[in-house]
This record gives structure tokens, C-alpha cells and sequence, in this order.
């Protein structure tokens, strides 16, 4: 597995993105977009949203998309991801990520995506039998968004890992066919948060996620509900916190103290309540400046366009660029090359 840390010389261009699937939520701002605030000072960096990625799943309802494109730029900005710093872009706007996907397809096996353990895990949580070709390859498309602008570094869940090896092997294929014109990306692994229902990963299709957006009420309320360990009926019994999702959030939001939290839930010394209390309490503080840049933005839907117009220009600038060495280098460009007069 490649995973780089954050000591690595300055040259690095950074690329990460989200389905525009709905409402951004903790387990987004854990697993990448913390890091990608921090990214967007060091490095160029591109964050895409990812409506043609969205359609692999939602074909059938594209007004969803329409809706979510603004609403996931809205949960950027209030992260603090900056257009100043960050190129915000729209996929289905980059035609050349389309080309890329296509010519990459012509030498992707079917046995080699259909053995890739998230793509496989995904299809049996959503019962799909029959793949869809366009979700079955939706790794090959990703491969595209990456190479377009040659990044090297992509901060995204642990989920996302088989797929950068994917887009990794694409991409020495298509340099050892052709010539060394495309960069082989290496993951940078955010911490993967457990959805409230404490069965998967949270998650936006599965209902069990607290969103960006959510009201201090909100918060309350679903970390109220969430899963605990089941033996645990009165405040004294014993508690298994490796089986307890408010116990991971307290390894991700209060690090510093969850030593502590394991040995009294273990000892029965703590009751749920109390510790989902204080899991609120680190939460509202990750969330509360959150609001507050949001209510910056929430009105200026004109503003958000123009970043989204600008950023997406912006990334067809270095996707044509790339679509240009990419003909070049398979010989494909038929009226500009060497064969052209
Ligand atoms: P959908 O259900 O529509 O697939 P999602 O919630 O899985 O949505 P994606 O847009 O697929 O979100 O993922 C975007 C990025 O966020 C990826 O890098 C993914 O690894 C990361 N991510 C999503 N959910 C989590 C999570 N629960 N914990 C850590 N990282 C996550
Ligand atoms: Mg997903």
C-alpha cells in the first residue's frame, strides 16, 4: 500500500473529490476534508465534485444532482476549503475526464474491477446483482480525474485505497504502452468513522450519518440514539468498547482522553449517557465553526457559481494540457502531429 505523510517535498498537486450524493457529513470531514484544509496551503490542489460519479449510483434521478452540486460546495466552504488556494471543479464539466475514462477502459480487465474489494462490498450493500458497467468501472473514471491534472497525493478514505492502487496500475500500463507522460497518484489515509447505526462506514445513502449541517439539537438527538454496546443495560455493567460506536468517536474526537473512557466503560464506572455527552460536547466544537463560515456563504449562491465557473475553468486548462500529451503520446494526434502536412 503507497500512503505518504505530510513531510514530503513541495511539488506534490493534491486531487480528491465527493459524489454529489447529498449533504457532506463527519465521516467526509474525518476520512479527508480536514486534511484537505490543511493540503490546500502546501500544495496546488484540485477538489472535484463528482456528479458523473454520482450517476453510477443515481442515474434515475439526476434532479439530485443539480441540488447536491451547491450544496457540497457549500459544505467546502464552510470546512474552510478556500478557492483562493483550492480549484473547486465540476466533473461532467471536464470533457477530457471522459476521454481519459474511455481510452483507459480499452485496457482495464473486467476481472480486475470486479475483484476490487470496495467495488464488490458497495454492489452487495446496495443489492445490485447485474452491474452496471458505468458503476463497475467507476475506478477507471476516478483513475481519470486523478491523471488529468497529474496528482500525486489524493486524502481520502480507507475505502478509497484498491481504487488508488487501481488508478496506479493504469497508469504504469498506460506509460509502459504508450510513453512515461502520466504520475502515479499514493493515498493519504484519513481515520474512517463508524455510521451511528454501527453496522458500516458513515455513510450518505445509508442514513446513519451526522451531517455537517446538522443543529446542535440534531446532534444531540442521533448521538442519543446511536448504537452501544448491547450488554450494557444498567450504568454499572461492565462495557465492551471495542464493540461501542461512541467509544470510536471518542478515539477520533477526544483522543487525548480515550484511554480513560475504554477503562471506565470497562469497569462500568461510566454510563452511556455521560459518555455520549462528552462525544457531543467534542463534536459541537468541530461543528460550531463550521456554521458560523456557512452562514457566510448560505445566500451568496451567485458567489458559489462563480467559484465553481472559475474552478472548473481553471481544471480544463491542465485537463487539456494532459488530453494533449495523451494523443501525443499514443500517436492519436492526428492534425497537430508529426504526421499532420
Ligand atoms: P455515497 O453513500 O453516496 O457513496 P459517501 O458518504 O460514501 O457517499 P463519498 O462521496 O463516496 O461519500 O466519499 C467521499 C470521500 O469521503 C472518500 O474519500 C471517502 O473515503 C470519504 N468518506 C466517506 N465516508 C467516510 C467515513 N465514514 N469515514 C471516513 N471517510 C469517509
Ligand atoms: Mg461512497
Amino acid at each position: 500500500m503507497n500512503t505518504k505523510n505530510l513531510t514530503q517535498p513541495k511539488q506534490d498537486i493534491v486531487l480528491t473529490g465527493d459524489r454529489t450524493t447529498g449533504k457532506l457529513h463527519l465521516g467526509h470531514y474525518v476520512g479527508s476534508l480536514k486534511s484537505r484544509v490543511r493540503l490546500q496551503h502546501q500544495y496546488e490542489t484540485y477538489i472535484m465534485l463528482a456528479d458523473v460519479q454520482a450517476l453510477t449510483t443515481h442515474f434515475n434521478n439526476p434532479g439530485l444532482l443539480a441540488e447536491s452540486v451547491r450544496q457540497v460546495a457549500l459544505d467546502y466552504l464552510s470546512v474552510g476549503i478556500d478557492p483562493e488556494h483550492a480549484t473547486i471543479f465540476v466533473q461532467s464539466m471536464i470533457p477530457e475526464i471522459a476521454e481519459l475514462t474511455c481510452i483507459y477502459s480499452m485496457f482495464v480487465t473486467v476481472s480486475s474491477l470486479r475483484h476490487n474489494p470496495t467495488v464488490k462490498h458497495e454492489a452487495q450493500e446496495r443489492g445490485y446483482e447485474d452491474l452496471y458497467y458505468g458503476f463497475l468501472g467507476y475506478p477507471v473514471s476516478q483513475t481519470a480525474d486523478i491523471t488529468f491534472c497529474k496528482a500525486t497525493l489524493v486524502p481520502a478514505g480507507e475505502d478509497q485505497i484498491p481504487h488508488i492502487e487501481q488508478a496506479r496500475r493504469i497508469v504504469r500500463r498506460f506509460n509502459e504502452l504508450y510513453a512515461p507522460v502520466l504520475v502515479e497518484p499514493q493515498i493519504l489515509v484519513g481515520e474512517r468513522l463508524e455510521g451511528l447505526d454501527g453496522g458500516s462506514k458513515m455513510s450518505k445513502s445509508l442514513g446513519n450519518a451526522i451531517c455537517l449541517d446538522a443543529s446542535p439539537e440534531d446532534v444531540r438527538t442521533q448521538i442519543r440514539r446511536a448504537k452501544t454496546d448491547p450488554a450494557r443495560i444498567h450504568k454499572t455493567d461492565p462495557g465492551h468498547p471495542e464493540v461501542c460506536t461512541i467509544y470510536g468517536y471518542h478515539c477520533i474526537f477526544r483522543k487525548e482522553d480515550s484511554g480513560n473512557i475504554r477503562e471506565r466503560c470497562q469497569q462500568g464506572s461510566i454510563g452511556c449517557a455521560a459518555c455520549k455527552a462528552k462525544v457531543t460536547e467534542a463534536i459541537e466544537e468541530v461543528l460550531e465553526p463550521i456554521r458560523e463560515r456557512r452562514e457566510l456563504y448560505r445566500h451568496r449562491t451567485r458567489d458559489i457559481d462563480d467559484i465553481l465557473m472559475t474552478g472548473t475553468a481553471r481544471a480544463r486548462k491542465a485537463a487539456r494540457q494532459t488530453m494533449g500529451e495523451v494523443r501525443e503520446a499514443m500517436g492519436i494526434d492526428y492534425f497537430t502531429g508529426p504526421s499532420a502536412d
